[in-house]
């Protein structure tokens, strides 16, 4: 007997990778599940039992730590189940698959109507399904063509495993039942190839085997490609399946087999072949058939395309709940941010996960085309993967502050808002100011200090802490030491005499306490102003900003004297600036004595209506002529700076307005006369 076994047969490319992935796993910590048996083959199956890994059937009753993806995917709804339990995750899926899964996805999101060929009950076609929301129909052979609708849109994919042949006839049976059709080949090249290689292996035996699982689609294929040249084909899952009686003395027996047939279950087959003894020498070739192919290059499961395949899917590995990853934007709207993370899926950041500030829409936060981190939260039904920037950037801050308030530095904040006993602090995450904490003294109202920016000590970090604030802050200490340095220059530039700027701090009965930025100095009330001032509030608000003469200084008892008054100009300058004698000018009686009455006519500055200067008749009394408070018109009759005297008349005063009503009278007359006798008036000229 002759054994020649086809050059393509057993594992494929995807299935090895997953076999090999389940191998690590059993070899890992936790406790692995396979969801699904990982190949249709039972004896992988029970070989992976007896290490540890078992198929779970239920994605309902997931257990475990952590879960297996097999070659055959999954949908993207099963993966949001899985990654919502929290669950490890090793996904075995084979990049071929993954390329099915983009198809479906493309197709769907392009509006077009799918038909998919392939067995609606083979898990590669139930994940396949996920991929375009269910919105797609699946056929298994050209009959089911003549039944279809006319199609404005169609796009046609394949289980990997279907043969080619029956694919394609399907494509051009769909072809005049759509305006527009668009295939994508999805049949897997190892697929093809082994069907090719069994299919010409089969031209040259009088017998053929194909080794496999009954229930696997691709051994199934294999053995029909055999069957349709003719040639007597047996299907076996093991050794034991053979039976003597298929083969004569003689016989060319040809092997194949499916994808998911491990090596040593060919190779038992092969020993046990050779028990067979019918005296003439057994002999096995292994066939060297070359095929040639014109599948596109994407579905070439060479070891070397696979291996690029592989490191590409190393770069898009679904990222799990709580991994931070990153993405680029993609597009940015009021609500939210569209951002690719380099899988399949789309990741999307709504409005309230951009930040920890209140922002009315995320397009003050995110440009296109930017790079950011994200957090993903959690995987929606439709594949699409729930991001939080906020929770990274917290993350981000959290570590800063943390690394910050282990090496006592300091940090800056903007107060965002107020709340029982402090205020809120935005330094990267909401950390609490306590009201003691805001400045060195007593401060009244919080509310002042909203959306400033400041430096802060971190005086407790806790990020454990489930209740209260994980971060308090101080700017009590900041102050402090802020104020201790500035009055160590205050009192090393300051001398008396200098002029300084400085703002009220507070008003006291006594005068006013002025903040010289580092320093307090007293500005007496007696020192306000020349003239007499009942208290600071008459003249100042506190935050007023004014200017002071230093007038003393005491060093050893750290005090400082201020003046205003020195900086203004006496009311007696004013007086010699602005008045003259002969002057007439309004006053105010302020006192009355028996020999006059005083009339301030400036603030400060009293002078005497003497008696004999009040009226043109003789007083008796100055009270029979004024009273205190009047406002009265007083002729200024003499200046004497060097006695600060001045001499007032009312008397004069009187009479001088007297005549200039006369004069005014007079004046108003002759107008009145011109108007009523023109020709008259010309007539005395
Ligand atoms: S798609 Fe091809 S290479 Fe991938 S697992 Fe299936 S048969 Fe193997």
């Amino acid at each position: 007997m002759q054994l020649i076994i086809a050059d393509e047969a057993g594992f494929c490319t995807g299935v090895r990778r997953a076999f090999h992935i389940s191998e690590e796993m059993a070899n890992s910590e936790g406790k692995w599940f396979t969801l699904g048996p990982l190949v249709h083959n039972k004896a992988v199956v029970d070989y992976f039992s007896q290490n540890g890994i078992e198929p779970l059937e239920d994605i309902n009753n997931l257990a475990g730590d952590g879960i297996i993806i097999r070659s055959h995917g999954v949908s993207p709804q099963a993966m949001a189940v899985i990654q919502e339990k929290g669950l490890m995750i090793r996904d075995a899926t084979c990049p071929l698959v993954k390329k099915v899964h983009e198809a479906a996805r493309l197709l769907q999101s392009e509006g077009y109507d799918i038909i998919v060929f392939g067995d609606i009950h083979h898990p590669e076609v139930q994940g396949i399904m996920g991929w375009c929301n269910h919105k797609a129909q699946v056929i298994t052979s050209i009959d089911e063509v003549q039944s279809q609708k006319k199609f404005k849109k169609l796009g046609i994919i394949s289980q990997t495993t279907r043969n080619e042949n029956e694919f394609l006839a399907v494509v051009e049976a769909l072809l005049p039942r759509a305006q527009e059709i668009r295939v994508f080949n999805t049949i897997c090249s190892a697929t093809r190839k082994r069907q090719e290689a069994a299919r010409l292996l089969s031209a040259e035996v009088d017998c053929m085997l194909v080794i496999g699982d009954r229930n696997s689609s691709n051994t199934k294929t294999l053995a029909q490609e055999c069957q349709n040249t003719g040639v007597a084909t047996h299907v076996i899952e093991s050794a034991q399946d053979l039976n003597p009686e298929w083969f004569k003395a003689g016989d060319k027996v040809g092997v194949s087999a499916g994808a998911s047939t491990p090596d040593w279950i060919i190779k038992e087959v092969l020993d046990r072949m050779t028990q067979f003894d019918d005296g003439a020498p057994q002999e096995q070739i292994i066939q060297e058939t070359q095929m040639e192919t014109n599948a596109p290059r994407e579905n070439d499961t060479s070891e070397e395309n696979f291996a690029k395949m592989e490191a590409e899917m190393a770069d898009i590995v679904s990222p799990s709940r709580g991994d931070i990853i990153k993405g680029i934007v993609v597009e940015v709207h009021d609500d939210d941010v569209m951002v690719d993370v380099g899988g399949k899926s789309e990741g999307i950041i709504p409005l309230r996960e951009m930040s920890v500030k209140d922002v009315s829409s995320a397009k003050l936060l995110a440009t296109v085309g930017e790079e950011i981190e994200v957090l993903v939260l959690k995987w929606d039904d439709d594949g699409t993967i729930l991001l939080s920037k906020k929770k990274v950037d917290s993350k981000r801050a959290m570590d800063k502050l943390e690394e910050t308030f282990n090496e006592g530095g300091i940090v800056e904040g903007t107060i965002t808002s107020s709340v029982k006993g402090g205020l809120l602090v935005d330094v990267g995450v909401i950390a609490f100011l306590p009201a003691s904490h805001v400045e060195d003294g007593y401060v009244k109202n919080l509310d002042e200090y909203i959306g400033k920016t400041y430096s802060f000590k971190i005086i407790e970090f806790n990020r454990n802490k489930k209740r209260g604030s994980q971060i308090v802050l101080s700017r009590k200490q900041l102050v402090e030491a802020e104020k201790s340095k500035l009055k160590e220059q205050f009192w090393a530039t300051i001398e008396e005499g200098q002029v300084l700027k400085g703002r009220i701090k507070r008003l006291v009965d006594y005068g006013a306490f002025i903040d010289l930025g580092g320093f307090e100095g007293l500005l007496h009330v007696s020192e306000i102003d020349h003239v007499r001032v009942e208290h600071p509030s008459a003249v100042f608000n506190e935050g007023d900003e004014i200017e002071v003469y230093i007038l003393a200084l005491d060093r050893e008892k750290q005090r400082v004297s201020l003046s205003r008054k020195k900086l203004l100009k006496s009311p007696w300058e004013i007086v010699m600036e602005k008045y003259a004698e002969g002057d007439i000018v309004e006053g105010k009686v302020v006192r009355i004595a028996p020999f006059g009455a005083f009339v301030e006519i400036e603030p400060g500055v009293d002078g005497l209506v003497h008696i004999s200067q009040l009226a043109n008749y003789r007083v008796e009394k100055p009270q029979d002529v004024v009273a205190v408070s009047q406002i009265i018109r007083v002729k200024i009759l003499s200046i004497d700076q060097e006695e600060k005297r001045i001499g007032l008349s009312l008397k004069e005063a009187a009479e001088s307005l007297q005549e200039e009503e006369v004069q005014e009278y007079l004046q108003n007359q002759e107008g009145q006369e011109s108007q009523d006798d023109p020709e008259g008036s010309a007539a005395d000229e």
